[in-house]
């Protein structure tokens, strides 16, 4: 798969829409277990004008929307929400895998396309005052942004919108946010 990805101009932010980012997202069957289609975005990270073109998608609905902060759950959430938060000029809440943060925290448990897990944010990341962009790679059964939403809106905060990179929209995550907008930038 590297080898098909040819770096100068593959993706010229200046000319290039979504349309031009499913080639650098490759499908791994049966990781991490069988039957599950791994959407793997390593390569759209390896690519400076992919992964720019991918951020900017992300974030463009929600400038001058008063997004003060970005949330983003661990692990690739991190990769996209920091890189959000950037590019709206904000912060970056993490959120986490149980016992990661080291000061007091809220938990939520959820379940994944593969297993159950729980997510945990500072009890101190947010409150009544912000309004938050979500942010993560892959929106699938939409478990964890289920959890996430708990957990933002559990401190106070207003969910502004989820802003996710790829949506696998047969696995029907969307209608498990009924409460809040889901902007996603490529849907299979
Ligand atoms: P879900 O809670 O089912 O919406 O799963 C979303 C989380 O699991 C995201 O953080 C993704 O990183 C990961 N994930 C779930 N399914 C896939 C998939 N088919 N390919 C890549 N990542 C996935």
């Amino acid at each position: 798969m590297s080898g098909t990805i040819t770096r100068p101009g593959a993706a010229d932010p200046a000319t290039a829409h979504a349309g031009d980012l499913p080639r650098f997202i490759r499908d791994i069957p049966d990781f991490p277990k069988p039957g599950i289609v791994f959407k793997d975005i390593t390569p759209l990270l390896a690519d400076a004008s992919a992964l720019a073109l991918a951020v900017e998608l992300m974030v463009q609905p929600f400038r001058r929307r008063g997004i003060d902060i970005v949330a983003g759950a661990e692990s690739r959430g991190f990769i996209f929400g920091t890189a959000a938060a950037k590019a709206l000029s904000v912060g970056f809440v993490p959120i986490r895998k149980p016992g990661k943060l080291p000061s007091e925290t809220r938990r939520h448990e959820y379940a994944l396309e593969y297993g159950t897990d729980a997510l945990e944010i500072h009890a101190d990341a947010l409150g009544p005052g912000n309004t938050v962009l979500l942010v993560d790679d892959v929106l699938a059964t939409g478990g964890t942004m289920s959890a996430c939403c708990e957990l933002i809106t559990g401190l106070g905060a207003r969910l502004e919108a989820i802003a996710v990179l790829i949506e696998l929209s047969d696995l029907g995550g969307r209608s498990k946010l009924p409460a809040c907008p889901v902007h996603s930038v490529v849907r299979y």
